[in-house]
C-alpha cells in the first residue's frame, strides 16, 4: 500500500494481536479501583447467607481490596458481659468460628481487618487477667488465617483519587462528624443499626463518612442483650470504586437473603 501497510493476511493478524494487546494494557492500567469492605458478622453468630452474599459481591464486582471493620468473631462465650448458658462454651465457639472464617479466606486470601471489641476479646481478657501479650499467639494463629489477613489497630489508604480512606471499629456514631474530625473519608462498623453515606463539604475538599452495617443473625441467643432496641440491625457492607462509596444491602425475604446483589 501506499502508505506502506502491508495488508497481507499475516500481518493483519499480527496488526490485530497487537491491537488487543494495546487494548488489554489500557483496559488494566484504567481499571477500576473497587474496595469491598465488610464486618460485624459476629462469627458464628453471622447472618444466614452472609458468606455467599459477600462472594457474589466479589463475583460481580471483582474487589481491588478488601477491608474488614472488625467483630469479624463474636466471642460470646469469653464476654465481659452477661453470656448465654445456652450458646456454645468459648472452645467450642472458636471451633465453629474457625470453619466459616475458612470458607472467607477461601473468597478473600488478602484481607486487611481493623481491632475491634468482639474481635480482639482474647487480647482484652489478657489485659484484664494481667496476662502479658507474649503469652498469647496472634489472631493469625488462633484462627488459621493465610498469610493474607493482617490486623491494625486502625487502618489507612490512599484511595485511586488521592484522598485518604480513614478505616476503624467504630469511634463516632456520626460517620459524617468523625470524617471531618479525620479530615478524610472514613467507613467504621461497630453501631449494627447504622448503614449510611453522609458527604461533608468545605472550601478546600468534598470528603464523606459511611457506617457499614453489619451481617450478624439477629434472632441468634448471643445477640439477645439487644432486642429491646427499637432500630434493628441492617444487613449491609460497602464498595467505594475509584473514591465513590454505596452501600449494598443485603435484602432478607421470608427470612431468606434473596440471592441478588
Ligand atoms: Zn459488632
Amino acid at each position: 500500500m501506499a502508505d506502506g501497510t502491508c495488508v497481507c493476511k499475516t500481518c493483519i493478524k499480527s496488526d490485530k494481536k497487537i491491537k488487543t494487546k494495546a487494548l488489554k494494557t489500557e483496559k488494566k492500567n484504567n481499571a477500576v479501583e473497587t474496595i469491598l469492605i465488610f464486618g460485624d458478622m459476629h462469627i458464628p453468630y453471622h447472618r444466614d447467607g452472609s458468606i455467599e452474599f459477600l462472594r457474589a459481591i466479589k463475583d460481580k464486582y471483582n474487589p481491588t481490596k478488601v477491608i474488614c471493620t472488625g467483630d469479624e468473631l463474636d466471642n460470646h462465650a469469653m464476654s465481659f458481659h452477661e453470656t448465654d448458658p445456652n450458646c456454645l462454651s468459648a472452645g467450642d465457639e472458636l471451633e465453629e468460628a474457625i470453619k466459616y472464617m475458612k470458607q472467607l479466606y477461601e473468597i478473600f486470601p488478602e484481607v486487611d481487618l481493623v481491632d475491634s471489641n468482639h474481635g480482639s476479646m482474647v487480647f482484652r481478657k489478657a489485659k484484664f487477667g494481667g496476662i502479658p501479650l507474649k503469652y498469647i499467639r496472634s489472631m493469625r494463629e488462633i484462627i488459621e488465617a493465610p498469610a493474607g489477613w493482617s490486623w491494625h489497630k486502625d487502618y489507612t489508604y490512599t484511595m485511586s483519587n488521592g484522598q485518604d480512606l480513614f478505616v476503624t471499629h467504630g469511634l463516632k456514631k456520626k460517620s459524617r462528624q468523625l470524617a471531618e474530625q479525620y479530615g478524610c473519608c472514613v467507613v467504621q462498623g461497630h453501631y449494627h443499626e447504622d448503614s449510611c453515606i453522609q458527604y461533608s463539604s468545605s472550601p478546600r475538599q468534598l470528603i464523606w463518612g459511611c457506617s457499614a452495617g453489619c451481617l450478624i443473625d439477629d434472632e441468634s441467643l448471643a445477640m439477645e442483650y439487644n432486642k429491646s432496641n427499637l432500630k434493628r440491625p441492617i444487613l449491609s457492607c460497602v464498595l467505594i470504586r475509584n473514591g465513590i462509596p454505596k452501600i449494598i444491602p443485603m435484602v432478607i425475604k421470608d427470612h431468606k437473603w434473596i440471592g441478588i446483589v
